[in-house]
């Protein structure tokens, strides 16, 4: 994916967030670091000027990790810090580049709940790249892509990588 095909990709999942949810007026979205966060902040700045009504912002700190990607059998850690906003009764939607196996979206829905009783909790995938090892899916797809297992996703988003797309790489 190029910048600008990103850039469309968000605004249209931008919409759908706010077609799902009736608006805007209850919604939270929660960025996994690292990648997770720029997302998030994107959507919601998107979100707001859609629907004229900030958005709030959150994000979860969750590493195990898979920087190396062919390691096996590794936890997700979340790290303590502060969400953000206060999550109780809300509509949250966690924010995510890739979703893959779907262990580290179970370890942020335990750490979103340990911050407080969301009203709904929706999932928001850049690529979704297969492979799930657990019940898990988006509700909100940027663009499936079936990898191979030597394949990754490489994301590059401008705000961490001064770079902006979207690549198949092979391991
Ligand atoms: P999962 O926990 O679902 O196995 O992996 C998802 C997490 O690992 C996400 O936070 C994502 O950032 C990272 N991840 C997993 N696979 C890939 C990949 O192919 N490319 C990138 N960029 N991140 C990945
Ligand atoms: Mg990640």
């Amino acid at each position: 994916m190029s910048a600008s095909e990103i850039e469309r990709t968000l605004v249209r999942l931008a919409h759908e967030i706010i077609e799902k949810n009736n608006g805007s007026a209850n919604l939270g979205l929660v960025g996994v670091q690292r990648r997770g966060v720029p997302l998030a902040q994107r959507l919601a700045s998107l979100i707001g000027n859609i629907e004229k009504h900030p958005v709030d912002i959150g994000t979860l700190d969750i590493s195990f990790y898979r920087d190396d990607l062919s390691t096996k059998d590794i936890r997700p850690v979340v790290n303590p810090g502060d969400l953000g906003f206060d999550v109780n009764g809300r509509d949250v939607v966690l924010v995510d580049d890739v979703l893959y196996t779907g262990r580290t979206v179970r370890a942020a829905l335990d750490a979103l709940f340990d911050h407080g009783r969301p009203r709904r909790v929706q999932l928001l995938a850049l690529i979704d790249r297969g492979h799930r090892e657990l019940p898990i899916e988006a509700t909100f797809v940027g663009r499936t892509v079936q990898t191979s297992s030597g394949e990754i996703i490489e994301v590059k988003l401008r705000e961490i990588d001064k770079d902006e797309q979207v690549l198949i790489v092979e391991r």
